[in-house]
């Protein structure tokens, strides 16, 4: 017994992240050299301090019901939150806890890690700080050009055929790049807590069958076939839901090139709306599942053949979240997708 803690002291301080046990109810019995270092603390100063003296405020009210979560129903925990250093700095950490249980599944302890993820962190924050100046850069002269291309259109004589189609082509270009820097603002939106939302109360089903109309002018290759029919009002922002159902309905296009149709199905469950999106295209592996939703996630394999931002299921799941649904996917490689999302009926 004794030779096997020696061990797992060894192995715990050569490890490079912060590590800690605790007994079954949370009461920390261990901490590795790392956490020493980092704090220039010894064990009982940093038992005494308590954890809220350590952790940035910002991310104290989270970290604290995650963790009295964990200690209540003995499920496993994950977070990003930010620890104070010994030279007063702030470092960005991954830490996980993971509960050990005996047969009959009671908890007899915990133990957990901390990474520091605070490089990667900073360069994501730079890598979010440019792309938002940089939309709201473009924005300006694109907003310019558009102006001037729509009064070409109007002006361009109605004899000369190849004039007309150059500014209606121009025109869905630079309509695309707007729609493009619009996704791009709106994440940053997202990030800063700033999208807003115009709630207004209106007929679900006409949204659906309004976006369809829409884009079978873009998309003339597919169709798109809808089941299903609710005589139902929801209360939420018409535009970020028509938003949701585009994203959703032109990945389902985009990504199955070899088929000819795509299929939209609403329902009415239980005091929700129930929409799901179903493709018969190239589908998702397994192991990207998980991170589908994350912003700038792409798939690797189907990077080279497919262009795209990785930023609209991104945006769509904020939406469906700030709507109080749910958003989610099942997928096959080489049969299909279907993404479901869920919305509250109006009482
Ligand atoms: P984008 O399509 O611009 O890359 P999204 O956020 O809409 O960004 O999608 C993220 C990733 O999810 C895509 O890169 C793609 O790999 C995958 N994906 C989304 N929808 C589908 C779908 N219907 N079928 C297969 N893969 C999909």
């Amino acid at each position: 017994m004794a030779e096997s803690a020696v061990r797992f002291g060894i192995l715990a301080n050569a490890m490079p992240q912060k590590m800690w046990t605790a007994d079954e109810q949370g009461n920390v019995n261990y901490l590795n050299n790392q956490w020493f270092e980092y704090t220039h603390k010894s064990f009982d100063d940093l038992k005494d301090l308590g954890w809220e003296k350590i952790i940035h405020p910002g991310d104290w009210r989270h970290n604290e019901q995650t963790w009295l979560h964990s200690i209540n129903t003995g499920e496993n925990f994950e977070l990003e939150h930010r620890f104070l250093s010994y030279d007063g700095t702030y470092h960005w950490h991954l830490s996980r806890g993971v509960a050990q249980k005996d047969e009959n599944g009671k908890v007899v302890m915990w133990i957990g890690t901390h990474t520091d993820i605070d490089e990667q962190k900073k360069k994501e924050q730079r890598k979010d700080e440019f792309i938002s100046i940089a939309s709201h850069e473009m924005k300006t002269p694109l907003t310019t050009a558009k102006a001037y291309l729509q009064l070409l259109e109007l002006s361009v004589d109605n004899e000369n055929e190849s004039s007309t189609l150059y500014a209606k082509k121009a025109s869905v270009a630079v309509n695309r790049l707007n729609e493009l820097i619009n996704e791009l603002l709106d994440v940053s939106k997202i990030q800063n807590g700033k999208l807003a939302y115009n709630i207004t109360t209106f007929n679900f089903d006409d949204l659906v069958n309004n976006t369809i109309e829409n884009m079978l002018h873009s998309s003339p290759k597919h169709s798109i076939i809808k089941t299903g029919l609710l005589q139902q009002e929801i209360t939420g922002d018409k535009d970020r839901l028509q938003q949701v159902l585009i994203n959703l309905l032109s990945n389902a296009i985009k990504y199955s090139p070899q088929a000819e149709k795509v299929f939209i199905d609403v329902q009415q469950e239980k005091g929700e709306i129930k929409v799901a999106i179903k493709d018969n295209g190239i589908g998702i592996p397994a192991r990207h599942l998980e991170k589908i939703f994350d912003r700038y996630y792409r798939v690797e394999e189907h990077a080279i053949q497919f262009q795209g931002l990785g930023i609209g299921l991104y945006i769509s799941y904020e939406i469906i979240q700030r709507h109080h649904g749910k958003l989610c996917v099942e997928s096959e490689p080489g049969k299909g997708s279907t993404f479901y999302f869920t919305l509250p009926v109006t009482k």
